[in-house]
């Protein structure tokens, strides 16, 4: 009777570094609620929000932007979009080392799930912390 080799046991929470929430929307029909969106989160979560992508940029299948947020951020945020996300697919995943486990087998969408493009991912990268919040919130989630 030996125990298991450490590299099969589970990965610890010291892999995650910070978080992306990715909202997509259609330029031509959902833009406005993805706009409402950020706004509403802007009020309310300490995050960065990135630029809008009207066309599809990297692994991405759909416009988008992205929203970068520490791990603290998590437990409030995620339940939030959960609920005020509309109509709109949100895919979060965790950054670690291999941004297309973090994209591909790992991650929560929020509303119907959309594709991801496996061959514009890296297996191997730096960590990504989260990068300083460019949102100054003055309302409770
Ligand atoms: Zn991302």
């Amino acid at each position: 009777m030996s125990e298991l080799p450490e590299k099969d046991g589970p990965r610890p929470l010291s892999e995650i570094a910070s978080y992306h929430a990715h909202i997509y929307y259609d330029p031509a029909a959902t833009r406005g609620e993805a706009e409402q969106l950020r706004g509403w989160i802007g009020e309310r979560f300490s995050v960065t929000l990135g630029r809008w992508h009207d066309v599809k940029v990297g692994p991405h299948d759909r416009a988008m932007y992205q929203v970068a947020f520490a791990k603290e951020v998590f437990p409030e945020l995620v339940p939030w979009l959960m609920l005020n996300h509309g109509r709109l697919s949100v895919l979060v995943h965790p950054n670690t080392t291999n941004p297309r486990r973090d994209h591909l087998a790992d991650p929560i969408w929020i509303g119907p799930a959309l594709s991801v493009h496996a061959d514009k991912l890296p297996e191997d990268s730096e960590l990504e912390q989260a990068p300083a919040p460019n949102t100054s919130p003055t309302l409770r989630p």
